[in-house]
Formats: C-alpha cells, structure tokens, sequence
C-alpha cells in the first residue's frame, strides 16, 4: 500500500489533503488517499473503516472514518467526496503492468476483466494488439472504468448502449468487508442491473468484467452549419446515420454548429465512402479538422477528415495522448427519451438568452436502453442534452432550476456525475427503483462506511 506523506491520522493509514476534482470546482473534503496495491488491502481499509465507526469509545467522529472509492476525478459534483478517506485504486493490478485477464461469458462472448481504477483509454490500448475493443468511448478516454459506470456515464449511437451495457462482472467488497462477485448472466445476492450504475454507494469494486468485440476501424467526419428544421425533421436519421453521432451547437439562431460522425468502416461497404459528399441533411463539410469550440486547435482532437483508423482511437473526441490534468470547465446534462429529443431541443433553444452568457458548448449525444437501474437511459432510447459550461458554477447553479423546468414535460433524467439541482422527491420520479436502490445499498453498508452527503441528498436519507 503507498499512501500520501502523513498530516493527519487515519486509523492505520494516513495520507495528505486530497485535492481536486478534475475540473477544480471542488476541493475534496477528505482528509487524505490511500491506494492499496492488493484486494486484501482494500478489505483491511473497509473492515479497520467500520471498526473505527463503530468503536465509539474512541471519541472521534464517526465521519472521520468513512471511505470512498476515487476514479479519476472527472465528475463535477460532490458524488466522490466523504468526510473521511479516498481509496484510489490506480495502484491495484494496473494495465500498464499487464494485468489483464480474457474470457468469455457463458454464451461466447469474448470478455476482459481488469482493475476498476483502470481508465478506459488504456484498457483500449490494452487491448488492441490483442485484436480486441470496448464497443464506445466517452468524449474523453481519460475516465476511470468504475467511475464512469457509477453514473451512467455513455458516449454516442443509437444502437450503443452507455459504458455500462457493457458491464458483465463485477467484484466488490461491501461496507462488511465480504467479498461480493456479480455476474451478469448468474443470479447473485443483488440484481445485477442494480449495480452497474452503482454511485460508489454499494461498496468499494475493485474488479470489473467488460463485454469485448474484435477490434473494428473507425472514420470520422465532421459536418457544419446544420440547420435547426433539417434537425427537427431529420433527428432520427441525422442520428443514425453513422455508429457514434454528435452535434455540437452554440444555440446560433439558424443552425447547428457542427455534427461529428463516427462510422464503423465495415459498415460502409466496400468503397468506405460515407454516402453524403459535400452535403449532409443540409450541413456542409468541413474542409479542416475542428474543434467543437470555435477558435481552438484542432490537435487534441481525435482524427477527422474521414481517415479511418482503429475505434478506440475515434470514439472519443479527445486523444489519449493528451492529458488534461484540470479543465477551466463546468457541465450538467439531462437525458430525456428519444422521443421528446425534438421538443426538448426546442425547449432548451428558447432559453437561449439565458444559457448563451454562461454556455461553452451544447452536444446532443443519443443512447440505446440498457435496463439499468439507475442509467438514465434505464427505460428508454435516449437523447442526452449535454452543456459545457464557463467556470462560474453559482450563476451556473442559478440557471439550472429553469432549465429542469423547462424539460421537466419531457422527464429529464440528470446525469448522476454532472452538475444538477433536481431534488431527491423528484430523483425518486424519475428513477423508479431508486428507492429500491437505496435499500440494497443500506443493506450492503450497515454502518455507512461509504455514506457521503451526495448519497444523503439524492436518495433523500
Ligand atoms: C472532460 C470530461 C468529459 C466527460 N465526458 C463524458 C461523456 O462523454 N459522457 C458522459 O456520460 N460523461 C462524461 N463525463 C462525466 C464523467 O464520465 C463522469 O463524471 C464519471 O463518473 C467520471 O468517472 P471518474 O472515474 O472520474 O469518477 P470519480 O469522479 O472519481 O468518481 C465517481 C464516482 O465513482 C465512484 N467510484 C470510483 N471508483 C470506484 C470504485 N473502484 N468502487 C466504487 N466506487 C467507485 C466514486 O466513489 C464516485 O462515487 C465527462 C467528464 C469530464 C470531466
């Protein structure tokens, strides 16, 4: 186990201020991380965090002694921080160092079993050589796998489901120290649907099992100025027409900035050629690489133009390569079903005045069901409504009761590691199995090992 130069006590461990999340809106309130190298270690951390709480003789806050699980930072809420202590698993089993482990599931589906710290763009690179891929990516491939599932997390397509369909293993101790392994196609001691989407609150995992395919090349070709009514007439098949669709606007009055489509190459048929030319449902093509923000370099951006290259190098919008450590960036977005998509779209363009002054980027992603639980894409086909936002999080705040208003006809779902407002009477709406969820979390966390204040607002404790 390595842990940070001592300042404070932590039971046996002791670690240094926590810093950050990525965005740098929130200075984590626990006291400290550890990162244990071993599953053994993590257990020693839930059972010495329990006794701790328990132990009132002791004279310190309860608090004190929580834990909870770190990804990698990405989420720009509360959702990751305790009163107590971190426990990052990017020393436990990491990729680069070859921990790996292939499979199948019972119905011959080729699988992976990693550490659930790993980030999804090593895995990706992981597996490559190998012949092997995840079936998408988010924008970024800088997300921790274990994290990105805590809260639906997804990238784009109508027939893809979020980051989390892909999920068929999972193993984790709870907040008793036992030792739990979930699979998919087994029944469990929890529904396995249930703890895929899982919000760090049913215990630390420290394994995941992904569904893999052979590995399939990618093109990516970014359209510009699409007009809003061949959007509104068009939405179905100007989403579905390549593998992962993106559209990227700045809530202009006439059209749409930009749309990112990334085709499956050995979808295309023989010639590769995507079948649009210049003109796109009206959008024409972009004669450069783009960055989805007007005015910024293209470089970072994963490759355009139409070249075709391996998957994992085009489904996110972002290359591995570069490394943001922080970004000067808010987000929020709310998933509503398919379809309201036009609608919903409407009713955020009539709060441009509003929006426009705080507003980096909009993107319209969309999502296949995937019977999760807690996914906001549970029950339906689905469209996220995606804002990057100017770092000025209370006028940001201000702003997002109207807009959850605005989509509140159509049940717009939050994402779970965004910035939101939605509060827990109306989260348990829109989640029906939420409190469902919440038992099966007290259920598997007693004493609260993993309890933050996110979890007591959400689920309304
Ligand atoms: C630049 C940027 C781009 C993004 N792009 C997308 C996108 O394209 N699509 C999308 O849907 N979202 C996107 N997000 C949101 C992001 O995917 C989510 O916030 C995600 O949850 C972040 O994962 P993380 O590993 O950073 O988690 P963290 O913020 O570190 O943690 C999130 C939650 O996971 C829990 N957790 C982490 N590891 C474990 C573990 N081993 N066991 C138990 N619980 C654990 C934590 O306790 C916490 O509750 C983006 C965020 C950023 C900053």
């Amino acid at each position: 186990m390595t842990t940070d130069v001592t300042t404070k006590s932590a039971g046996t461990h002791a670690a240094t201020l926590a810093g950050t999340n990525w965005a740098g809106n929130l200075s984590y309130s626990a006291h400290g991380v550890v990162r244990p190298t071993t599953v053994a270690e993590v257990r020693d951390l839930v059972l010495a965090a329990g006794a701790a709480m328990a132990d009132a003789a002791s004279g310190a806050p309860a608090g004190t002694a929580r834990l909870r699980a770190l990804g990698s930072r990405h989420c720009f809420n509360d959702l990751a921080d305790t009163s107590g202590l971190l426990v990052s698993l990017e020393d436990l089993e990491p990729v680069a160092a070859g921990h790996l482990q292939l499979g199948t599931t019972a119905a011959g589906i080729p699988t992976v079993r990693v550490s659930a710290g790993t980030r999804y763009g090593d895995l990706a690179a992981a597996l490559f050589p190998l012949g092997l891929a995840v079936h998408n990516l988010a924008s970024l491939p800088h997300i921790s796998i274990a994290g990105a599932i805590a809260t639906a997390t997804h990238g784009s397509g109508n027939g893809n489901q979020g980051l989390g369909g892909a999920v068929v293993g999972l193993e984790l101790v709870t907040g008793t120290g036992e030792f739990l392994t979930l699979r998919r196609d087994e029944e469990g001691p929890v529904p396995f649907d249930a703890a895929v989407v899982h919000l760090g609150a049913l215990g630390i995992i420290t394994h995941i099992t992904l569904a893999v395919e052979p590995t399939f090349d990618v093109r990516q070709d970014v359209y510009q100025d699409l007009p809003w009514a061949s959007l509104e007439q068009n939405f179905d098949a100007i989403t579905g027409a390549a593998y992962s669709v993106s559209v990227f606007t700045r809530l202009r009055e006439d059209a749409a900035d930009q749309v990112w489509l990334k085709s499956r190459v050995d979808a295309l048929g023989e010639t590769g050629d995507l079948g649009y030319g210049d003109d796109f449902f009206g959008a024409r093509r972009a004669a450069v690489a783009l960055h989805p923000l007007p005015g910024i370099s293209a470089e970072n951006c994963s490759e355009q133009l139409g070249v075709p290259g391996p998957g994992h190098e085009r489904l996110a919008h972002f290359r591995r390569e570069f490394t943001p450590s922080n970004g000067a960036e808010l987000q929020s977005e709310y998933l509503v079903p398919r379809e309201h998509a036009v609608a919903a779209i409407a009713a955020v363009r009539a709060l441009r005045e509003r929006i426009v002054p705080l507003l980096q980027i909009i993107e319209f992603r969309t999502m296949a069901a995937d019977g999760l639980w807690l996914s906001p894409a549970g029950q339906h086909d689905t469209v996220g409504l995606h804002f990057t936002w100017l770092p000025r999080q209370t006028e940001v705040e201000a702003l997002l009761p109207a807009i959850e208003a605005a989509l509140a006809p159509f049940d717009a779902r939050p994402h779970w590691g965004k910035l939101f407002t939605t509060d827990a009477a109306r989260l348990a709406e829109l989640f029906p199995r939420l409190g469902e969820f919440a038992a099966l979390a007290d259920g598997l966390d007693p004493a609260g090992v993993f309890a933050n204040d996110y979890l007591d607002r959400v689920l309304g404790r």
